[in-house]
């Protein structure tokens, strides 16, 4: 079975590395989907959950990780992504998503009510922030209200 080698990176470690048959990647282009011996390609990514797919046939087995965003080179034989932050979904602390989504919702609806307040709200941060809370509980299978 062919298979390509992923790194995932983060600014503090290797947070993941394996000989993988497929990854599903959302860049800032759309969703793509990295095969082994997939032309050189380099992009940016959205918060999302990374899937990332092991095996074939009857031994096929897919992992999410979370990535905050930042950058995915691809050669013939690896792919890299830079991560600003990736995590495992063992490592993922599920409460603290769910804080940082709260937070998120509070501040974008209160930029959309246009109180006084809301003035000093940066709401393309707000919603980045929406994004990587939501990437994390999708990759701990974690329900939440859209
Ligand atoms: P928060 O507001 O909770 O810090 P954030 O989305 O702003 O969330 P990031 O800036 O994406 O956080 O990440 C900062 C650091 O914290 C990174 O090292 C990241 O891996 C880690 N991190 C953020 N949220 C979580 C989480 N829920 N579980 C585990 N690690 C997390």
């Amino acid at each position: 079975m062919a298979t390509i080698k992923l790194e995932i990176v983060s600014p503090d470690k290797m947070v993941y590395t394996n000989d993988i048959s497929m990854l599903i990647v959302r860049s800032t282009g759309g969703e793509l989907g990295i095969l082994p011996h997939h032309a050189p390609l380099v992009t940016g990514l959205v918060p999302h959950a990374m899937r990332v797919r092991l095996g074939a046939g009857a031994d096929r087995d897919e992992q999410l990780i979370a990535v905050a965003g930042g950058f995915m080179e691809v050669t013939p034989e690896k792919i890299t992504v830079l991560a600003t932050a990736a995590e495992k979904p063992i490592d993922i602390d599920i409460n603290r998503a769910k804080e940082a989504m709260a937070r998120a919702k509070a501040r974008i609806a209160a930029f959309h009510q246009g109180t006084p307040e809301s003035e000093n709200i940066d709401i393309e941060r707000a919603e980045f922030a929406l994004r990587r809370s939501i990437a994390r509980l999708r990759a701990t299978g974690t329900s939440y209200d859209e």
